[in-house]
This record gives C-alpha cells, sequence and structure tokens, in this order.
C-alpha cells in the first residue's frame, strides 16, 4: 500500500521535499474493519497546520489531530469498500469518509465513514467540493453566520477558491452584490465572466487595500466572507459598514506566515458594531446538511451553480497538488484522483 507521509514538521513555505512517498504491507484485517480503496482525495489548506510543531499550534483542535514525520495523513476522500468485517459495510459499497493520503485505508472506526448516495450524473468528486466540505462551509458560513438580506453588500476573499467561488455564487443567487478577489488576471476573468460576480480584482496588483475596497464599496461592505486572513481582513474591517458581518472561514495568508496576523482595528469594530464570528463546517452537519444538499443539487442541476474542481491525477501527484494551494494554482476545489472510479 502506497502512502504520502511527511519528512519534517513544516514551517513557513512547504517545499515538496518534505514529502515521501512510502510503501506499507496492510495487515491482515480485523473484526469490525472496513478496508476502502481511495478514489479521490481532498486537498485542502488547513491540513499545513496539522503538519507544525506542537508548539506552533493554535489551537486544542488542531493538537489533537496533529501529523508527524513517518506518520499517515488523513483527510476527506471517496472510495469503494474492498474488504469488510463490519457488518454497516459490503464490498462495493461506495464511501465517503477519512481517509488516508494512500491507495488504501482500514477504517476502524465506522463513525467516520458515510454510504454516498452516488447520484450517477455527477462525478464522485463532487462530494469532496461541491456536495461536501467546500459547498457546506459555503452554504453554513453564508446564510448561518452571515445572515444576509437582500441587496447587501458581499466581499470574498480567495473568491476563485473551493469555499470562495461557492460563497459568491450562493450570495449573487440569494439577491446580493459581490465583489471577489483572487491572485491572478484568470481568476479574476473567470469570477466576472463566469461566476456572475459583479466585480472582481487582483489582490497581488493592489499597493493599498483599504482605498482598493474603498473603490470597489464606496458605501462599504455589509459581509466580508474571510479565506485569508491578515492585511486583507484588516483592510476590509476598516471598510465595513455599520452592523457588518465577518464570517471568519480561515485565514491561509497565516498559514504559511505566522508573522500576517491580522491586527484588527478594535475601534472600527466597536463604533460600527461588527460581528466577526469564527465557524467549523461541521457546525452546519446536523441541522442544515439536508437543506444544503438539496438546494445545492437543485442549482447545480438546473445550471444555476457552476462547478469548479481542480483535478490532479496519481497519488505521486499529492505533494504537489497540496503545495499548490499556497501559490495560488488551483480553480477551485483541488482533489486527486487515486484511482478509476
Ligand atoms: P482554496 O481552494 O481557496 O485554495 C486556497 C487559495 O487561497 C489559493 O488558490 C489562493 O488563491 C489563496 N491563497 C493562497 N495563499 C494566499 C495568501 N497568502 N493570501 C491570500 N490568498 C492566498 O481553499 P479552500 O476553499 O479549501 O479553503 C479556503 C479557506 O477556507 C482556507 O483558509 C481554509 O482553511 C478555510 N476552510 C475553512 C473551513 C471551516 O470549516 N471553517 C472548511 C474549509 C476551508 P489566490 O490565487 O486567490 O491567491
Amino acid at each position: 500500500n502506497k502512502f504520502i507521509t511527511i519528512t519534517t514538521h513544516i514551517e513557513g513555505t512547504p517545499q515538496e521535499s518534505m514529502f515521501e512517498i512510502k510503501t506499507q504491507i496492510l495487515p491482515p484485517i480485523e473484526s469490525n474493519d472496513v478496508i476502502v480503496k481511495c478514489l479521490y482525495i481532498s486537498i485542502d489548506p488547513y491540513q499545513i497546520n496539522r503538519m507544525k510543531h506542537q508548539s506552533s499550534s493554535h489551537t486544542s483542535v488542531a493538537d489533537a489531530s496533529k501529523i508527524t514525520p513517518g506518520m499517515e495523513i488523513n483527510s476527506g476522500g471517496v472510495g469503494r469498500v474492498v474488504a469488510s468485517e463490519n457488518s454497516g459495510y459490503v464490498k462495493d459499497d461506495i464511501v465517503y469518509g477519512s481517509l488516508n493520503w494512500a491507495e488504501y485505508t482500514i477504517v476502524k472506526n465506522e463513525n467516520t465513514l458515510r454510504k454516498l448516495d452516488t447520484m450517477e450524473e455527477f462525478p464522485l468528486s463532487y462530494h469532496l467540493g461541491i456536495f461536501g466540505t467546500s459547498g457546506l462551509t459555503a452554504y453554513g458560513g453564508f446564510f448561518q453566520v452571515c445572515k444576509p438580506k437582500k441587496g447587501e453588500k458581499v466581499f470574498v476573499s480567495a473568491a476563485a477558491g473551493s469555499v470562495g467561488n461557492l460563497v459568491g455564487q450562493y450570495a449573487k443567487l440569494f439577491g446580493c452584490y459581490v465583489v471577489g478577489c483572487a491572485g491572478t488576471k484568470q481568476k479574476v476573468e473567470l469570477l466576472k465572466e463566469k461566476l456572475g460576480f459583479d466585480d472582481a480584482f487582483n489582490y497581488k496588483e493592489e499597493t493599498d487595500l483599504n482605498s482598493t475596497l474603498q473603490r470597489y464599496f464606496p458605501n462599504g461592505i455589509d459581509i466580508y466572507f474571510d479565506n485569508v486572513g491578515g492585511e486583507m481582513l484588516e483592510a476590509a474591517i476598516v471598510n465595513m459598514s455599520p452592523f457588518g458581518r465577518v464570517a471568519a472561514c480561515g485565514a491561509i495568508s497565516h498559514y504559511t506566515n505566522s508573522q500576517k496576523q491580522a491586527t484588527a482595528n478594535m475601534i472600527d469594530i466597536v463604533y460600527k458594531r461588527i460581528r466577526i464570528q469564527g465557524f467549523l463546517s461541521t457546525d452546519f452537519y446536523t441541522n442544515d446538511f439536508k437543506d444544503f444538499m438539496s438546494v445545492t443539487t437543485d442549482y447545480v442541476r438546473a445550471g444555476k451553480l457552476c462547478v469548479l474542481e481542480d483535478v490532479s491525477h496519481g497519488i505521486e501527484s499529492i505533494p504537489s497538488a497540496f503545495l499548490g494551494l499556497f501559490q495560488g494554482e488551483n480553480v477551485g476545489k483541488k482533489v486527486v484522483q487515486i484511482a478509476q472510479e
């Protein structure tokens, strides 16, 4: 069984040499085990925080799931059951669950698996993006955390990424005015031409983010969906309208550069009564998942939501796919296909 691991804890920008591919012999299957062949694995920015030294982690959540050199790395994946000693699963079931960056995973805790309603018209990879964690994060984060009203002005960072592009599309379908930022000209064009954003800009070409946001939002931002933290968050807070809401979804600019921690302007927050709320996709599983799936599948079937996926092939491509997230190489959801459906 081939799997990917880290050769060292990662601080700063990750390099390809910090990853290696190893081979192991799978132990014999035990009672309750399910062996899953990975078909698609999700590639996510937060994983880098799990790969840092213990001392550099910020939360107990991150501590609980630390990855050390040599260890298998797990993330969301879609796979096919190849053997089962568990009464809940049989060979050839298609499942979503916590799988390793590996060809095969022995799943010991059946609670980390879910049988998939495969919906044959869609590729299975969609369960990692639009019908999976990214979609739920965008949907729950936008509707539950931001509590939008029609006509409000919404700003989204990392807007051509997996979560960001969906936030912008949901916001447009709901009736908001939406501006996104992204790191290349091609992404900016995609947001405006294909995804229906009202406007978009390349943040790498801007020298003063405060005045940039003032230009795009002369009357203020009602909702900022923050995927990046850092200077963009600082500038967004300065440009928020009274009673504006900031959904703190992620802070990718901090992940490879701990000096980038945002310093929020507290006076702005107080006087404008800004609400900043962090959240996790898991917050929405119990109450919102059904609603999210039904709304999202309807939109995709009707051609109202555009699906952005960025698929690499082969287990060997996982490190470069992962590194690419921090260089802005991906457009939409980054997944690696490990085996044929
Ligand atoms: P994306 O698909 O958005 O990929 C990451 C993108 O971030 C890159 O393509 C790049 O696009 C941008 N980026 C990379 N480095 C920087 C930087 N230094 N400054 C600004 N932008 C940068 O990833 P996801 O959609 O999966 O995740 C987006 C955010 O949401 C992340 O912060 C992630 O941790 C968070 N998240 C949170 C969840 C939750 O439960 N709260 C769940 C899932 C994700 P560009 O070309 O624009 O630079």
